[in-house]
């Protein structure tokens, strides 16, 4: 069967990073030598006849509210790999957190996946404790209700299929409807796994990111993305600074790399 599926090219984007974290706010349990540095991107998934956005990061007034360091606005460092935003059709969204969600104006023309969890879940019960309520924005939790009367979402109740070789799987856990991305490549299946993995440490030492709706499916979910893909390598975390480091770099582009290609380090 993936003889006949596209082979896509896969792009890593970042568009900012945060220093000056605590390893105890990316890992639960002991964090000894596990990474505090955290990436922000967005991702690309392309081949001739097109083009699917998967999340759209945050603006540069939501870096500076909560003090993150902005590189590129998410639009430009599409347009830097030669995306045009306002022309994209289909966009992932992995989950209604800030940096994740933001922007949706950048893509006028898209149609958003989401999960019905995850919309049920931004603007349900929990949103009221801050400790759930506080990682969302509320004018991007809006702009998706807008976007919802106005027809752009398709809602996935678990699995999805958006493309030959694409498709959504729900996992809960970091939110109630948090989900991940399975593409086909030219080296087999990868998983954008946004923040159901925010490290490669959370996945590997099962260790979870501690801000999460429910840890039990935070671990579960660890299983889940590894039991569809064949290696740990085709696993793509949502913050991991090392995503940067390990897979090439598309053409100059110093925060744009190719992740449907075999890391190098
Ligand atoms: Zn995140």
């Amino acid at each position: 069967m993936s003889a006949v599926l596209p082979n896509y090219e896969v792009l890593a984007l970042r568009f900012a990073h945060a220093e000056g974290r605590s390893a105890k706010q990316n890992f639960l349990m002991d964090a000894h030598d596990l990474p505090t540095a955290m990436a922000f991107y967005v991702w690309a998934i392309r081949d001739l006849d097109r083009v699917i956005v998967v999340d759209t990061g945050f603006s540069a007034a939501a870096a500076q509210k909560r003090g993150r360091d902005f590189l590129h606005q998410p639009a430009e460092v599409l347009a830097m790999a030669g995306i045009d935003a306002a022309q994209v059709g289909d966009a992932v969204i992995t989950h209604l957190h800030w940096d994740h969600s933001g922007n949706m104006g950048m893509l006028p023309r898209a149609t958003f996946h989401l999960q019905d969890t995850e919309m049920a879940y931004a603007t349900g019960r929990r949103m009221g404790h801050p400790f759930f309520g506080g990682s969302n924005q509320i004018e991007d939790v809006i702009t998706m209700v807008r976007n919802v009367y106005a027809g752009r979402v398709c809602f996935h109740d678990g699995f999805g299929n958006i493309a030959p070789g694409v498709t959504l799987h729900h996992i809960g856990g970091h939110t109630d409807g948090t989900q991940v991305v399975r593409v086909h490549t030219a080296r087999g299946w990868i998983v954008l796994a946004s923040d159901a993995a925010h490290y490669w440490a959370n996945l590997r030492d099962r260790n979870p990111f501690p801000r999460v709706s429910d840890i039990g499916k935070t671990i579960d979910g660890f299983r889940l993305v590894e039991e569809m893909v064949e290696s740990i390598d085709h696993i793509i975390p949502g913050h991991d600074p090392a995503v940067l480091t390990r897979f090439p770099r598309l053409g100059e582009h110093q925060d744009i790399v190719r992740l449907d290609l075999a890391p190098t380090l």
